[in-house]
C-alpha cells in the first residue's frame, strides 16, 4: 500500500466484531479502545465539574478539560492556541454559531454569501437562515464534471459583495478534497471570510489551518473515532474578539446584574452553560490516537482502499462511480435499475455496512441525477478483505436484480 506497512487496526475497536464490514464512517466512526478507556476513566476516577470548584478534584478535571482545548489547538495548527478553540456539539453547531454571530452580524442588505453545489445541509442552511435575517443572498459554485468545487468558476464568480464563503474541505459524498489554500486566496482576494467545513477532512489527512489560510474551521468529533456530542469550531483570535456571544448563560459571562452583564473573553464567551466536559477528553484521546498511527499513513491507507475499491466496483457493468478517482476515503456508486436502498438492504445481509440515501446533501443529489446515492467510507479499521465484501455483495444484488 503505497509503500507504507498496511494499517490493522481492528482489533483497537471492540464494537467491530469479526467478518464485519464496516464502510460507514464518513456517517460516524467506530471507537478505539484508548477513547473508550478515556471516557470510561473520567467517569469512574477523575470526575469533577471544570472552572468553578475550589477543591482539588475540579481544578484537576479543569486543567485536563483546557488541555484538551490546546490538544485541539495543536491538531489543527492554531496559530493563536487554545484561545482560538471553542467547543460546540459538532460541525453543524459550529457553523450556526459562525453564521449567527459573524455572518448574522456583520453582513447587510445586499452583500452575498459563496457557497457550493456539494455542501452538506449543515453547510447550507445555517447561511440560508443568516441570509434571511440581513437580506443577503446566496450563491452556489458548481462543480467539475469530476465532482470537485470548481475553483475556476469561483475565481470568475467571485465579486466584492460576497462576505462570506464556506465550503466542505472534503465532500460527505464524493469524498473530492478542496484546494482550501487557492479558495482562501480566491475569498481573500475580494475581502471575503472563508470557512471550510473539515468534518470529512480532518479524519483522514493532515490539517493546518495556518496553511489553508483560512478564517473558520470546524470539524465533529464524532467522525474523528471521539465520542458524540463534542466538536471544535477554530476561529481566528481577532474575528473571535469581534464576534458576540450567542447563548446566555452560565460560564460565558464577565459580570452579571440586572442594570448590566459582560461577557467573557474568547473562547468562553461562546460556551454557556456545563460543557461537555468527558466529551472532550475523549476527543482528546482520539486525536492521540490518530497522531499515534499519522495522519498521512492513514491518509495513503484511505486511498490505496479507495483504489481498489473503484477497481472492483468500476470492474460491475451495471455499477457507476461518482466522484474522483483520487476521493479521500469515500467512494460513492449508484447501481443501475436498483435503489441504494435496497443495494444497502442486501449488502446488510452479507454484513457490510454502507451508507445509502441523500446523505444531508439534496442540491448534490440533483446535480448527480440522482434521488440517493450507495456510499462506502473507509477508517483506520478497514482492509482489502472489506471492499473484497463489498464486491463480492453488490456482485450478489446484480444477480438477484438480474
Ligand atoms: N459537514 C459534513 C461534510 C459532514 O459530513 C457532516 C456530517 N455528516 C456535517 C457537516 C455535520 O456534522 P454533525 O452532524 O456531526 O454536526
Amino acid at each position: 500500500m503505497t509503500g507504507t506497512a498496511p494499517l490493522d487496526r481492528v482489533a483497537d475497536f471492540p464494537a467491530i466484531p469479526d467478518g464485519w464490514a464496516y464502510l460507514d464512517t464518513a456517517a460516524t466512526s467506530q471507537k478505539p479502545r484508548p477513547v473508550i478507556d478515556a471516557i470510561a476513566r473520567a467517569y469512574d476516577t477523575t470526575y469533577a465539574t471544570v472552572h468553578r470548584g475550589v477543591y482539588r478534584r475540579s481544578a484537576d478535571m479543569t486543567t485536563a478539560y483546557e488541555a484538551a482545548r490546546a490538544r485541539v489547538a495543536r491538531f489543527v495548527g492554531a496559530p493563536g492556541g487554545a484561545d482560538e478553540i471553542v467547543w460546540v456539539r459538532g460541525a453543524t453547531e459550529g457553523i450556526n454559531l459562525v453564521a449567527q454571530c459573524w455572518v448574522a452580524k456583520q453582513l447587510k442588505a445586499g452583500d452575498r454569501i459563496l457557497l457550493s453545489a456539494l455542501e452538506h445541509h449543515s453547510n447550507i442552511v445555517p447561511w440560508q437562515m443568516a441570509a434571511e435575517r440581513v437580506g443577503a443572498a446566496i450563491d452556489v459554485l458548481p462543480l467539475t464534471p469530476d465532482g470537485r468545487i470548481d475553483l475556476d468558476a469561483m475565481e470568475a464568480i467571485i465579486r466584492p459583495e460576497h462576505r462570506f464563503v464556506a465550503l466542505a474541505h472534503v465532500s460527505n459524498v464524493l469524498g473530492s478534497v478542496l484546494d482550501g489554500a487557492r479558495a482562501s486566496r480566491i475569498a481573500h482576494s475580494v475581502g471575503a471570510k472563508i470557512l471550510l467545513d473539515g468534518c470529512q477532512a480532518v479524519p483522514r489527512m493532515a490539517v493546518d489551518v495556518a496553511a489553508l489560510d483560512c478564517d473558520f474551521y470546524v470539524f465533529s468529533g464524532h467522525k474523528l473515532y471521539g465520542p458524540t456530542g463534542i466538536g471544535a469550531l477554530w476561529g481566528r483570535a481577532e474575528l473571535l474578539e469581534e464576534m458576540p456571544p450567542w447563548q446566555g448563560g452560565g460560564a460565558m459571562i464577565d459580570r452579571v446584574s440586572f442594570e448590566r452583564t459582560t461577557y467573557a473573553p474568547a473562547p468562553g464567551r461562546f460556551e454557556a452553560g456545563t460543557p461537555h466536559i468527558v466529551g472532550a477528553l475523549g476527543l482528546a484521546a482520539a486525536i492521540d490516537y490518530v497522531d499515534g498511527i499519522g495522519l498521512d499513513a492513514i491518509h495513503a491507507h484511505e486511498t490505496a482502499l479507495v483504489a481498489r475499491a473503484r477497481d472492483a466496483l468500476g470492474a460491475i457493468n451495471s455499477v457507476r462511480l461518482l466522484g474522483p478517482g483520487d476521493s479521500a476515503g469515500i467512494v460513492s456508486f449508484a447501481v443501475e435499475g436498483v435503489h441504494p436502498h435496497d443495494v444497502g438492504t442486501i449488502l446488510d445481509e452479507e454484513r457490510v455496512a454502507i451508507r445509502a440515501g441523500h446523505h444531508c446533501a439534496q442540491p448534490l443529489m440533483e446535480v448527480l441525477g440522482v434521488d440517493a446515492t450507495a456510499r462506502a467510507s473507509f477508517g483506520v479499521y478497514n482492509g482489502p478483505a472489506d471492499v473484497d465484501a463489498l464486491a463480492r455483495g453488490l456482485d450478489r444484488v446484480r444477480r438477484i436484480f438480474g
